[in-house]
């Protein structure tokens, strides 16, 4: 009999020969943010529509045709989060954390929704792990998470010789303007050539030309006016003092002119980090400085920057590049009754062992002992405990060890330590 439904498209069940290594990176994450002072914040899985629809940016891609946008039983508009920085600054706002003064740096998981169309490493719901750091303007802080994300990658033991860290200004809203400008010349020059996309992004939002994917625009973009001679003197010298940093803590990174990112809200300091062996779906991260955002959402003036880091496409790296991964969890005891008369105190010794920490399984179908030893074998656990009629008379158990079938007899009140003890 077939599945009667399936997974709606772009989306992915994640099973249990896969949910160990989700796990991993998980903690990892929580463990690195740990490390340097961040504190988790979980918001809800949707939204008012308004929040991403002012923030993200209405001229975007994600807004103009990405949403997963509902209206609920009582009309009001909500929208799955496409992203994991508005809901933040959202919270943020809302719970007055930048009342209580100095830097605030929150970190998250959380699914994210958008309707793509579905290829290798980018699904409809998919999942980040989030940094923000809200409450300064200073360089420092940039250097800081970029040098943060670098050690995430490492310490999941992804080489760093296989990334790269691009890193780009876009300037502020002081100086953005004239270069938005000249981009746009610059594409009305070449309006022809440039893919429907990007005409109609003459008008809308002429910086994303720079970053289209399609090569017919990408060749024209590369003659592209940079940004430096446009910068203000203020976003010179923050982009400046950010490559000094990155050199004094030896972060490796390229410049890349082209890099501007897909979300409205950003300021100065942009960034991704893309993997060698992941074809066109190749970006691990994105982010960026968002210094107007707090404000627009209706805050005090509040300079901020965050990353997003793709999970599906971080497991999918460790796994290309061969990266040692860990294994499944695994009973270390596989309880084997050989008898029926045995069922009852195998389960008792299972709840023994189990209150003492030690992971165990047993057989719940009443099978005969020859079953049992093949289930134990499947279960990957290291050690067969028999309780046969002697081992129930003695007060003992039989441990069989899997890998080298040597066999030791102990009385059932040691086993709790000759396991924590075992050789
Ligand atoms: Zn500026
Ligand atoms: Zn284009």
């Amino acid at each position: 009999m077939g599945a009667r439904y399936s997974a709606p498209r772009g989306t992915q069940d994640i099973l249990p020969d896969t949910s160990h290594l989700w796990q991993y990176v998980e903690a990892r994450w929580r463990d690195l943010c740990h490390l340097y002072g961040y504190r988790e914040i979980r918001t809800p899985i949707f939204e008012e529509t308004e929040l991403f629809t002012r923030s993200v940016g209405e001229a975007t891609d994600i807004v103009s045709k990405e949403m997963y946008t509902f209206e609920d039983r009582g009309g009001r508009s909500l929208t799955l989060k496409p992203e994991g920085t508005a809901p933040v600054v959202r919270a943020y706002l809302e719970h007055s954390l930048h009342a209580q003064g100095g830097v605030q740096k929150l970190y998250y998981i959380t699914p994210i929704f958008r309707y793509e169309r579905p290829q290798k490493g980018r699904y409809r719901q998919a999942h980040q792990f989030g940094a923000e750091i809200l409450g300064t303007a200073e360089p420092i802080a940039d250097a800081e998470l970029l040098s943060m994300i670098l050690h995430f990658f490492s310490g999941l033991g992804i080489p760093l010789e296989k990334l790269e860290l691009r890193l780009n200004t876009i300037g502020c809203s002081v100086c953005r303007p004239a270069y938005r400008e000249a981009i746009r010349q610059f594409g009305l020059a070449h309006r022809d050539a440039l893919c429907e996309t990007c005409r109609a992004r003459l008008e809308t939002n002429p910086l994303r030309i720079l970053d289209c994917k399609v090569p017919t625009c990408q060749a024209i973009m590369q003659n592209a006016p940079p940004i430096d001679p446009y910068l203000c003197e203020a976003c010179r010298a923050h982009f400046e003092r950010l490559q000094a940093l990155l050199k004094a803590l030896d972060v490796p990174y390229r410049r890349d002119v082209r890099l501007v990112r897909g979300l409205d809200y950003y300021t100065r300091t942009t960034f991704e980090v893309v993997a060698q062996g992941l074809g066109a779906q190749n970006a691990l991260c994105g982010g960026g400085r968002y210094d107007g955002l707090v404000e627009s959402c209706g805050g005090p003036p509040t300079p901020a920057l965050g990353v997003g880091i793709g999970i599906e496409r971080t497991l999918l790296v460790m796994q290309e590049l061969g990266v040692p991964l860990p294994e499944p969890p695994r009973p270390l005891v596989y309880l084997v009754a050989m008898s029926d008369s045995a069922r009852v105190p195998a389960l008792l010794l299972a709840q023994q062992l189990r209150h003492a920490g030690i992971a165990c399984d047993l057989d719940l179908e009443e099978r005969s002992p020859k079953a049992q030893m093949k289930r134990a074998d499947r279960a990957g656990a290291r050690y067969a405990l028999l309780l046969g009629e002697e081992e129930l008379q003695q007060h003992t158990a039989t441990l069989r060890d899997l890998n080298t079938h040597e066999q030791n007899t102990v009385p059932q009140t040691e086993l709790v330590a000759w396991l924590q003890n075992r050789p």
